[in-house]
């Protein structure tokens, strides 16, 4: 089985070199544009090619308004920020995500309370988080959503969606309706997802891509911040550009802002890399197909897109039998040049999250003990 797996892998990138998880794909106009960039002297936080990015991942995604940031990290940071939340207060998000969703939080003061994911596309489980809403929130004569033994406020819920695959966004959002509360989707992994027909990260009041550079497209280091309304989307650019207060020549800035402008370097890049998404997307679901027909039959588990949604499948992932099948899959893969990693630790395992509120973690034990991701660079482009 381990040595099948190795050879289709070898198969599908032509090689007997070291095959890595993701790397990416630089076959466009990515140096004409770089070179434009160091020519112009408008390489940092001004230039052309950052509002040429948002507008055309405000085109691909058909979001209000896109603000390109740093990373997506920051892109996190700035929404949690436009959403009002502030130290101490509660955000609900899942165990099973990358450390950045937490970190983000973290860095306002603000504390995770970490829910369950579902079982079919590893994104925030909707009956979990309901369920634990009842349990332990209750609404203030004002509206407010509180936690009932601390008495914090809870602001937000933030599901992310693992490898590309669309969590269940219309529960979460009337889940959100229902409690007042923000919903801020974790989309870094799933630039060229849909949930029902709309692209990830437009769905909820904001929204954050990652451009690193194992993501689907990579401006070197980037994000952008996704806003549903063109108020937000105007308070966004504000915040992330040290709300300075547009004047010829005077320095005024009417708030604490944050320096999270993309410089203009990298929003080449993006620019360039957005005219090669569409073939990177193909190559990556023709990879999936035939991971899938590979596992057909057996007694692992692809991970394929839920039928509510068309997935970008960013990184291939199987759900072996059990963790003897995983840790054997990793060691023999690894040892033989071909990358696979396990899903990451989940979050209330790792110091800084050990004491953070959690409710029951059953699907997220079960995933994390059986998720390997495989292979999943674009083969063309
Ligand atoms: C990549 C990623 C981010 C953002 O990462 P940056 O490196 O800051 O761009 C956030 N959340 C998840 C789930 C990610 O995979």
């Amino acid at each position: 089985m381990n040595q099948q797996l190795i050879d289709l892998i070898r198969d599908m990138y032509a090689t007997d070199d070291f095959i890595p998880l993701h790397a990416p794909t630089f076959a466009g106009n990515e140096k004409a544009y770089l070179t434009q960039t160091i020519d112009s002297t408008f390489v940092s936080s001004v230039g052309k090619f950052v509002e040429e990015f948002e507008q055309k991942i405000q085109a691909y995604t058909g979001i209000g308004r896109a603000v390109a940031t740093v990373n997506g990290t920051a892109a996190l940071h700035a929404a949690l920020h436009l959403a009002g939340v502030r130290a101490g207060d509660l955000v609900i998000t899942q165990a099973l995500t990358f450390v950045a969703t937490c970190n983000a939080l973290y860095h306002m003061g603000a504390k995770p309370v970490f829910l369950d994911i579902e079982p079919n596309a590893f994104g925030l489980c909707p009956e979990a988080t309901a369920a634990w809403l009842v349990d332990h929130a209750e609404l203030d004569d004002s509206g407010q959503c509180r936690h009932k033994a601390s008495g914090a406020a809870i602001k937000a819920v933030m599901p992310m969606h693992t490898f590309g695959h669309p969590a269940k966004l219309d529960e979460l959002l009337a889940i959100c309706e229902q409690w007042n509360l923000c919903l801020i989707e974790d989309a870094a992994e799933s630039l060229g997802s849909y949930y029902k027909g709309q692209h990830t990260g437009t769905l909820g009041r904001y929204g954050a891509l990652s451009f690193n550079g194992n993501k689907v497209i990579t401006t070197g280091g980037g994000g952008m911040l996704l806003c549903r309304d063109q108020e937000d989307g105007a308070r966004a650019k504000h915040v992330t550009t040290t709300a300075k207060v547009p004047h010829p020549y005077e320095f005024y800035h009417d708030e604490p802002g944050f320096n999270y402008r993309m410089p203009n370097l990298n929003a080449a890049l993006g620019c360039a890399q957005m005219e090669l998404l569409e073939e990177m997307l193909a190559s990556k679901r023709k990879l999936a197909a035939r991971y899938d027909a590979f596992f057909q039959g057996s007694e692992f588990r692809f991970v394929k897109e839920p039928d509510y949604a068309h997935s970008n499948y960013w990184l291939n992932a199987v759900l072996c039998p059990d963790i003897e099948s995983r840790n054997a899959l990793l060691e023999t893969s690894n040892a033989k040049g071909v990358m696979t990693r396990p899903v990451w630790q989940l979050m209330h395992r790792l110091p800084m999250f050990a004491n953070a509120l959690r409710g029951a973690l059953t699907h997220s034990e079960w995933a994390e003990a059986r998720l390997v991701n495989l292979p999943s660079s674009p083969t063309e482009a």
